[in-house]
C-alpha cells in the first residue's frame, strides 16, 4: 500500500494528498505533519519506511468538508484520492492485492463549487495572468488576464498593461491566481500578485502557449472557431487557454459548464488602484472586516447572486455615461414603484442560487437539493415576471432581464417540481427524493417495501405473543440486516427451538436470532429497496441531463434575477436612506449639494448621537476651457476633513456603478481614475515605513492622474519633519494643479499652504468650521470657504484627556513658537519662489539639448553649493517636470 501511496504522491507533489482508507482520508509523511499542525489534529505513526516511523494523521470522510475548508482557507491545495474499485475485486486478484486508488479531484481555493466551502454573496474567482512581450522593457509588455468563477460559470478575459495591472487585479480580487512560474519569479510581478492575498499557483509556461490557445479554447467549447464569441487578442487567448488547462488539470477531465469568455475592456471601468480601494474601504475595512465597508452599508440584496453582482459592480464602476444611465433607470423604476419592488423582493428572498446549483449538477457533484433549487429558482423567475409585468414600458435593463426570465425553461421547472419531494435529502445516494405519483414503478416498489415493513411489525407482535416475551423486538442494522432481539435472560424459549430460531449473535445482555420467515421478508424488502433506488438514480440522471441541456437559459434567467435583485435593492436603499439619482455625463463637473458619508452617517444613526452634517463640494470648471479645480481644506483634527474627502470619492464610485447617492443633488462628470492617499499604516510586512508608503502612493498619483481623474489627498507629508513635509505637500499641489490638472481635494494641517491660492487660480481654500466656547472647541463639521485660522491641536489634546499640566505647558511652547514663526512667514515663499508653472515650459523641448533648451538653461542656473537639501530636492522635481 505504501508503494501505491508513494506513486500517487509523486504524481501530485504540490498538494496535500487525502488518501482514502475505509471511512478516513489519511495523510502520511510531511503532509501529515503539515496537516496536523494546520488542523490541530493528532499526529500518529503507522509502519516504517526505510527504517523510520511514518507520520500519519487522518480525517473522517463524513467530516472531510470542514477540514477541506480550513486547509483551503489557509491557502493549501488538496488532492482527493479515492478507492476506484470494490475491495472485493482486489481480493479476487490475490489476497495481498491493494485496492486500486486514484486522485479524483484536486481541490484548490479557486476551483471550489461546494456550497459549504463558498461564501454565498461573493464570487470565487480563479484568475490567470500572462505576459506577452512587445519590446525590451516591462512597460512595453501586454498582459492577458482571464478569470473564472467555477461555481457559477462566469468567464471573463481582458488585456491590460503594466501601469493598470495592479488595479485590474485588485478589481477582480481572485481567490487564486495562476501564472507562468518564470513570471512569478520576477520581483515586481510577485509584488503585484501578492498584494491581493490570492493563493498563487505557478504553472509551466506551456499552459499559456499562445500559438495553440485559440484551438484549445474552441475545443473546450466544442466549436470550430471562436468567431461566434467575438474577437480576442493574443494575450487574452493565452490567459484563457491557461485557465482552461488548469481547470482540466484540477477537475481531472470533468468540464465545468463555463460561459463563453466575455471580453472586459479594462478601459470601460474606473481605474482604482489597490491602495485607493483599500483606503476607501469599498468591500472591506482596513482591518479586513466586511462590516463597516461601503459594500456592507449599501447592500440590501436578498439573494446570493444579487450580492455577488452588487459586489462586482462596486468593484468596477463604469465610465460610459449611457450604460450608467441604463442602470440608474432600472433603479429609478423600482424606486418609483414601491409595490412592484416589495413584491419582487419578497419573491427573490426565497429564490435559491440557481447558478451555483447548476454548476454542481453539471460537474456531477449535485444532489437532489440542487435540482430542487433549479425548480424553485425557475418558479421564482416566473413569479417575478408576472410581478413586474403590470407596467407597459420598462427601462432597457429591466426589459432585458425580463426577457431572459420569459425564455427560461418553464416546462422543465414544472417537471422538476412534479418529480421532487419538497424536502429532499442532501445526497443523491440516500434516495427518497422522488415524489410520490411521479413514477408508477417506483410507487409500486415503495409500496411493496412499506408493506413488508408492516408485515415485519406484525411478525414482531406475533412472536412476542406466541413466546410471551413483551421485550422481544425485530430490529435492523447494516451488518445483520433484520433480526429478532431479546434480552439474554429471556432467550431460553428461543434457544430451545433452534430449528426455528436460528442464533446469529450474542451481545452483552441480549441475543439475536433470525427465522426463515424473516429472511424471506428481508430479501423482498431489500430487492424492492434496491430496485426503487435504481429507479431514483435513473430519474435523477434524466433530470440532471435535462437541466444541463437547458443550462444556458437557466444561467440567463439566474442573471436576470440577480439584476432585478440589485436594482430593487439599490432602490430600497435609496428610499430608506434618502439617496438621490445623480447626473453622470462627460462634463468635468463635480457638483455635490448636501452630500453625506454613507458609512459615517449610518454609524452616527445607529449610535443615536448627533446627526450627520451634509456638505457641498464643487470642483467643476469655473469658466470655459477650465479642466478642474482643487480644494485645499484646513481645519483642526477631528473636524471632519477625512470624512469629507472620502465621501466625495465614494460619490464617484456609487454614481458610476449605477447607484443613487446620499446627497441632495449630484452632478458628476465621468471620473476615469480615482486616486486616494489617506491615512497610512506601516506596511511592515513589506519593510516600508509609514512615510515610505505615503510617498510611494503619492508618486503613483503624480505619475498617473490625468484631467479626468479625481484625487483625494489627506495630510501628505505628515510622516516627516515639518519643513520636509510642507515642501513636499507644496510641490505636490503645484504639480496637481499645473501638470495633472485633476479634480482634487487636499486636506492638510499645514496652514502655510493656504497662501498658494493667491498664485494658483484653480485652487480654493476651504475649512471646517469650529466654534470656540469657554476655551473648548465645538466641531460643527461644516465645510465653508476660507482657511482655518488655527489648528486647535491643544484643545483637541485636552478633549482627549491629556493631563492639565501638559496642556498648559503646550500652550506656553506654542506661543513661543508662533512668535518665532511670525518673523519667518510662508508668505516669503509666495513672493520669492517662482511658481512650478514658471518652471514648466509651455511646450516640450525640441529634440536634443541645445543652448536655448530651457532644461539646460535651468541647469546652468543651479549652484548646488548654495542650496539646502530641500531646495535641491525641489530643483530636481522641477527639472524632472520640465522633461
Ligand atoms: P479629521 O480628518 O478632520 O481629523 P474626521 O473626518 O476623521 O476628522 O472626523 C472625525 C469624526 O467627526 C468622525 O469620526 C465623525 O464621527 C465626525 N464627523 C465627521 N464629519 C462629520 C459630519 N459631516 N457630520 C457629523 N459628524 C461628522
Amino acid at each position: 500500500m505504501m508503494a501505491q501511496y508513494i506513486e500517487i504522491k509523486t504524481a501530485n507533489p504540490d498538494s496535500l494528498l487525502f488518501y482514502r482508507m475505509g471511512d478516513f482520508y489519511e495523510l502520511f509523511f510531511e503532509d501529515a505533519e503539515v496537516a496536523s499542525r494546520a488542523l490541530g489534529i493528532t499526529l500518529t505513526k503507522r509502519g516504517k519506511h526505510q527504517g523510520e516511523d511514518i507520520p500519519m494523521c487522518g480525517v473522517p470522510v463524513h467530516a472531510a468538508d470542514d477540514y477541506l475548508q480550513k486547509l483551503i482557507s489557509l491557502g493549501f491545495r488538496v488532492s482527493v484520492c479515492e478507492q476506484t474499485e470494490d475491495p472485493a475485486e482486489a481480493k479476487k486478484r490475490g489476497s495481498k492485492s491493494v485496492v486500486r486508488r486514484d486522485v479524483v479531484r484536486l481541490v484548490t481555493p479557486g476551483t471550489l463549487t461546494e456550497e459549504r466551502l463558498l461564501d454565498a454573496g461573493a464570487n470565487n474567482f480563479l484568475a490567470a495572468l500572462t505576459r506577452i512581450k512587445t519590446g525590451s522593457s516591462e512597460e512595453d509588455a501586454i498582459y492577458g488576464l482571464a478569470w473564472v468563477d467555477m461555481s457559477t460559470g462566469g468567464f471573463h478575459v481582458a488585456e491590460t498593461d503594466h501601469a493598470r495591472l495592479a488595479a485590474d487585479l485588485a478589481q477582480i480580487a481572485p481567490r487564486e491566481l495562476i501564472l507562468p512560474d518564470l513570471l512569478l519569479q520576477e520581483p515586481v510581478i510577485r509584488g503585484i500578485a501578492e498584494q491581493g492575498g490570492a493563493a498563487l499557483s505557478p504553472v509551466p509556461r506551456a499552459f499559456f502557449d499562445s500559438s495553440t490557445a485559440a484551438d484549445r479554447l474552441a475545443h473546450y467549447f466544442g466549436v470550430k472557431t471562436l468567431d461566434g464569441f467575438g474577437t480576442f487578442s493574443r494575450a487574452e487567448l493565452s490567459a484563457a487557454a491557461g485557465i482552461l488547462d488548469y481547470i482540466e488539470k484540477t477537475q481531472l477531465g470533468e468540464r465545468p459548464p463555463l460561459d463563453p469568455p466575455s471580453r472586459e475592456a479594462g478601459a470601460g471601468r474606473m481605474l482604482i488602484d489597490p491602495a485607493t480601494r483599500a483606503n476607501l474601504e469599498l468591500v472591506r475595512t482596513l482591518s479586513g472586516e466586511k462590516q463597516g465597508s461601503l459594500l456592507a452599508t449599501i447592500d440590501r440584496t436578498v439573494t446570493g447572486s444579487g450580492a455577488r453582482l452588487l459586489a462586482s459592480r462596486l468593484a468596477g464602476p463604469l465610465v460610459n455615461p449611457d450604460v450608467i444611465a441604463q442602470r440608474l433607470d432600472a433603479v429609478a423604476f423600482f424606486a418609483d414603484n414601491d409595490l412592484i419592488r416589495e413584491n419582487v423582493r419578497q419573491t427573490l428572498k426565497s429564490a435559491p442560487d440557481m447558478a451555483r446549483a447548476l454548476s454542481r449538477i453539471a460537474l456531477q457533484r449535485g444532489g437532489p437539493r440542487d435540482i430542487l433549487a433549479i425548480a424553485q429558482g425557475l418558479a421564482a423567475a416566473q413569479t417575478v415576471l408576472m410581478q413586474t409585468g403590470a407596467q407597459d414600458a420598462h427601462p432597457a435593463e429591466i426589459a432585458a432581464a425580463r426577457s431572459s426570465l420569459a425564455q427560461a425553461p418553464h416546462e422543465l421547472a414544472k417537471e422538476l417540481i412534479r418529480a421532487l419531494r419538497q424536502d429532499p435529502p442532501l445526497l443523491k445516494r440516500d434516495g427518497g427524493f422522488v415524489a410520490e405519483g411521479y413514477d408508477p414503478n417506483l410507487d409500486e416498489l415503495r409500496a411493496l417495501r412499506d408493506e413488508s415493513r408492516k408485515v415485519i411489525a406484525r411478525l414482531q407482535a406475533d412472536y412476542a405473543e406466541e413466546l410471551g416475551l413483551r421485550s422481544l423486538k425485530i430490529k435492523h442494522n447494516n451488518v445483520l440486516g433484520w433480526f429478532i432481539e431479546t434480552p439474554t435472560a429471556q432467550a431460553d424459549k428461543l434457544k430451545d427451538n433452534p430449528n426455528r430460531f436460528i442464533h446469529r449473535q450474542t451481545m452483552a445482555g441480549a441475543m439475536r436470532f433470525t427465522t426463515t420467515e424473516l429472511a424471506d421478508l428481508e430479501s423482498k424488502i431489500a430487492s424492492a429497496g434496491e430496485r426503487a433506488m435504481a429507479i431514483e438514480m435513473e430519474i435523477f440522471d434524466k433530470l440532471a441531463e435535462a437541466i444541463v441541456s437547458s443550462g444556458d437559459l437557466i444561467k440567463a434567467a439566474a442573471r436576470g434575477l440577480s439584476i432585478l435583485d440589485v436594482s430593487s435593492a439599490l432602490a430600497k436603499l435609496a428610499q430608506e436612506e434618502g439617496y438621490i439619482r445623480p447626473v453622470v455625463d462627460m462634463s468635468c463637473a463635480f457638483d455635490i449639494k448636501g452630500g453625506r458619508h454613507p458609512v459615517v452617517e449610518k454609524a452616527l444613526k445607529t449610535g443615536g448621537g448627533e446627526s450627520f452634517v451634509a456638505n457641498d463640494a464643487d470642483l467643476g470648471p469655473e469658466g470655459e476651457g477650465d479642466t478642474g479645480r482643487i480644494w485645499l481644506i484646513t481645519g483642526p483634527n477631528m473636524a471632519g476633513k477625512s470624512t469629507f474627502l472620502r465621501q466625495n470619492a465614494l460619490f464617484a464610485v456609487l454614481a458610476q456603478m449605477g447607484s443613487f447617492v446620499p446627497a441632495a443633488s449630484a452632478h458628476i462628470g465621468v471620473v476615469d481614475r480615482l486616486f486616494s492617499r489617506v491615512g497610512a499604516a506601516d506596511d511592515l510586512a513589506r519593510g516600508r515605513s509609514t512615510f515610505m508608503v505615503e510617498m510611494v502612493e503619492t508618486a503613483a498619483i503624480l505619475n498617473q492622474a490625468g484631467d479626468r481623474s479625481l484625487v483625494i489627498l489627506d495630510e501628505i507629508g505628515r510622516g516627516t519633519a515639518t519643513f520636509d513635509g510642507l515642501s513636499i505637500a507644496w510641490a505636490t499641489i503645484e504639480h496637481l494643479h499645473e501638470v495633472n490638472r485633476s479634480r482634487a481635494l487636499f486636506a492638510t494641517h499645514y496652514h502655510e499652504l493656504t497662501a498658494l491660492s493667491q498664485k494658483l487660480d484653480r485652487l480654493s481654500n476651504a475649512t471646517v468650521s469650529v466654534k470656540e466656547w469657554n476655551g473648548e472647541v465645538i466641531f460643527l463639521h461644516e465645510i465653508v470657504p476660507g482657511a482655518a485660522d488655527r489648528s486647535y491641536g491643544i484643545q483637541v489634546a485636552k478633549l482627549a484627556g491629556l493631563p492639565a499640566r501638559v496642556v498648559e505647558r503646550s500652550k506656553q511652547v506654542l506661543s513661543q513658537l508662533e512668535e518665532q514663526d511670525r518673523q519667518n512667514p510662508a508668505q516669503s515663499l509666495i513672493d520669492e519662489l517662482p511658481l512650478f508653472a514658471a518652471l514648466t515650459p509651455a511646450s516640450p523641448a525640441a529634440s536634443g539639448p541645445s543652448a536655448t533648451d530651457p532644461l539646460v538653461e535651468h541647469l546652468d542656473g543651479i549652484n548646488p553649493d548654495d542650496m539646502t537639501p530641500r531646495e535641491a530636492l525641489e530643483a530636481l522635481y522641477a527639472l524632472k517636470a520640465e522633461r
